[in-house]
């Protein structure tokens, strides 16, 4: 990758002068080979047609009164003897020999006397000239054709060379995209304000000493605006912006890829400040180790991205952006600080984001009046923005096909039902059975975390689904940095994590699926409890598990005889029994406040931390809280 590097930044200084020259040189170079190889054929047909033969040969047949025919031409004598004229043309066989060194018009004369028919090609002093001035014709005119078709090629991307293709590179002048046309995604556009102040002046940043990202990172499901916002990014800073898909580079011969992304920075670099918006960049961007299959040339084509990011100047101001839905397969190279270091998530809109997507893009559409976007927009829950701008298009088609004028609500309901619930995307629009499910599982945890610490423990809880493929979560309070834990916090811990599971329970009596990762966590602390973190009243300080890569996958391996593992099992069984029993007991006794809150999430779809505290408040001071009684 190194030595590379070197190479790259000779090539890409933008020095408008070199590449013409280039061009002009290529082009000339490759009219005189055409010129001389053409010459040559030439050459090389006439001779195959005649044979040759030594001049006293012609003169004899000459002297004999044996020719037919006699072409004289400025290098040579063609002739065909009497006894070959009489055959038929197709088998005739002409003979050729040199000049004579004597004058040729001389010899013209005594042929044409004795009766030879005598034709002169080239015979006059001035066909030397008029050869010379076919050949420069000629030249003239291939160099002309030539020039043309390397500056067509130079132009469209790649570097004045021959039998590349075609770039699928597409820069837009201006994207005519601004924030306002992105509903929604008030982080996204946050963390992307900056990006936008740096385009409009680098040096305020530079004159400080501070470095850019050159990239950030836009990860979100197929369809939540990740295009859209990079689109409204260039446009907000009004800059060009490029975009290729990572597809792009890897779907060709073996070092097209790589070519492909030197020449996209090259043409980047041109015009910057810039944005390149690089789409699926999993694509290009998979890691290296062969866990997830990766080949040859998609590492080459990697190699060649990251050495064009760190080599171009942060005060350039060139800003790399890219997609993705996969961010856990993407290599960790590309994540490093100084290349994609940010990381900005694109999620699917709660129910004022669809709201908002949906007045978005009803801006230029005629509405009757009995339109009631928040409907649609209640019933749409886990659509992302591209379903939405769908959907309204679907229903002003069928207007249209209905003849009427406007919109009306019932276009937007049948078109939802066409684009959203009848396509497989329906997995992500929750019927209304599984928002309540989903909704009393999530306010599960945060109520019992709420109750037990006594403070607010959650910043988020939403019902909205998760790029991840949750399909709803709950984010934990950033607690302070924390290197202890007591066996009493990791207690609780554990009955926060089956709380959703007992909502379930205590509510609907069911139990779903939703609760698996939250019960594989549990499984796990629980087992660390017990195996290491000697925290079980069975095997007290005895630890049955050691860590062995600390450093690497901080994987633990039993070491201890299989009776005690099978008791260890036991154990943590214990443990998470004891906290289900615990965490339906908190709920079954808080019922009517997981009621209302849930309710509230339903309603709202996603709820912060302060809100659910006010519920959980209002709760306390109304009656005072019964004693519990939890062992310790
Ligand atoms: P992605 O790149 O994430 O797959 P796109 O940016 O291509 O998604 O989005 C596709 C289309 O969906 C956009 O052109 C736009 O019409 C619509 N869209 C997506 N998100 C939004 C949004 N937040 N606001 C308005 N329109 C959106
Ligand atoms: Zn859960």
């Amino acid at each position: 990758m190194e030595p590379n590097r070197g190479n790259d930044n000779n090539n890409k200084k933008p020095d408008g002068g070199e590449r013409p020259k280039n061009s002009i040189v290529t082009a000339l170079l490759i009219t005189v080979v055409i010129v001389l190889l053409f010459s040559w054929l030439l050459n090389a047909v006439e001779s195959s047609q005649y044979t040759q033969t030594r001049y006293d040969e012609f003169k004899q047949a000459m002297d004999a009164g044996q020719l037919a025919e006699v072409l004289i031409k400025s290098d040579r004598i063609v002739y065909l003897t009497k006894e070959e004229a009489a055959k038929d043309p197709s088998v005739q066989k002409a003979c050729y020999t040199g000049l004579p060194s004597g004058n040729v018009m001389e010899l013209a004369n005594e042929l044409e006397a004795m009766g030879v028919k005598v034709d002169k090609e080239i015979v006059e002093d001035n066909s030397l000239i008029m050869m010379i001035l076919s050949y420069v014709v000629m030249i003239g005119g291939l160099f002309l054709v030539m020039n043309m078709l390397t500056k067509r090629m130079g132009s469209d991307g790649m570097m004045g060379g021959f039998g590349k293709s075609k770039a699928k590179v597409y820069m837009e002048k201006q994207t005519g995209v601004t924030f306002k046309d992105v509903a929604g995604q008030d982080e996204a556009k946050e963390s992307l304000q900056e990006i936008i102040d740096f385009l409009h002046n680098p040096q305020k940043y530079t004159a400080i000493g501070a470095k850019l990202p050159k990239g950030a990172l836009l990860v979100g499901s197929p369809g939540t605006g990740k295009t859209l916002l990079a689109k409204a990014v260039a446009g907000e800073a009004n800059v060009p912006f490029f975009s290729i898909s990572g597809s792009d580079f890897v779907e060709m011969f073996v070092g097209m890829g790589a070519s492909r992304v030197r020449d996209l920075f090259q043409q980047a670099a041109k015009v910057a400040p810039c944005i390149i918006f690089i789409d699926e960049i999993d694509a290009v961007g998979r890691s290296r180790d062969t866990r997830y299959g990766s080949n040859s040339e998609q590492e080459q084509t990697l190699n060649q991205l990251l050495s064009e990011i760190d080599g171009f100047e942060p005060s350039k101001g060139i800003v790399c952006l890219a997609a993705t839905n996969r961010p856990e397969i993407l290599d960790k190279a590309l994540l490093r600080p100084g290349r994609f270091d940010r990381r900005i998530i694109v999620d699917r809109p709660n129910l004022q984001g669809r709201l908002d997507t949906l007045k978005v893009h009803t801006r230029k559409i005629k509405l009757s009046e009995d339109v009631d976007l928040r409907k649609i927009a209640q019933a749409t829950a886990g659509a992302v923005g591209a379903d939405l701008a769908n959907l309204v298009n679907e229903a002003a088609l069928r207007a249209v096909r209905q003849g009427r004028k406007a919109v009306n609500q019932e276009d937007l309901l049948v078109s939802f039902e066409t684009v959203i619930a009848g396509t497989e995307k329906k997995n992500t629009v929750l019927t209304d059975m599984e928002k309540r499910l989903v909704a009393y599982h999530e306010v599960g945890h945060a109520l019992v975390a709420a109750l037990e610490k006594h403070s607010q423990p959650v910043s988020k809880i939403t019902i909205v689904p998760h790029t991840s493929g949750a399909l709803g979560y709950t984010m934990q309070m950033p607690e302070e940095e924390k290197f202890l834990s007591t066996a009493d916090e990791l207690r609780t811990e554990l009955r926060t994590l089956v709380g959703g599971r007992a909502a379930e329970q205590v509510v609907f009596g069911i139990q779903t699926t939703g609760a698996a990762n939250d019960i594989q966590r549990a499984t796990a602390l629980a087992r660390n409890m017990v195996t290491q973190y000697g925290m079980s009243e069975r095997f007290g300080l005895m630890t049955t598990a050691t860590v062995q890569n600390q450093y690497l996958d901080g994987q633990a391996y039993m070491d201890c005889s299989q009776e005690t593992a099978a008791g260890v099992d036991q154990e943590v069984m214990r443990l998470l029994e004891e906290a289900y029993g615990d965490a339906k007991r908190i709920l079954t006794q808080k019922r009517a406040l997981l009621d209302e809150i849930s309710e509230f999430l339903l309603v709202k779809e996603t709820i912060t931390g302060d809100e659910l505290m006010a519920y959980v408040n209002a709760d306390a001071n109304q009656l005072p809280e019964p004693e519990r009684t939890t062992e310790e």
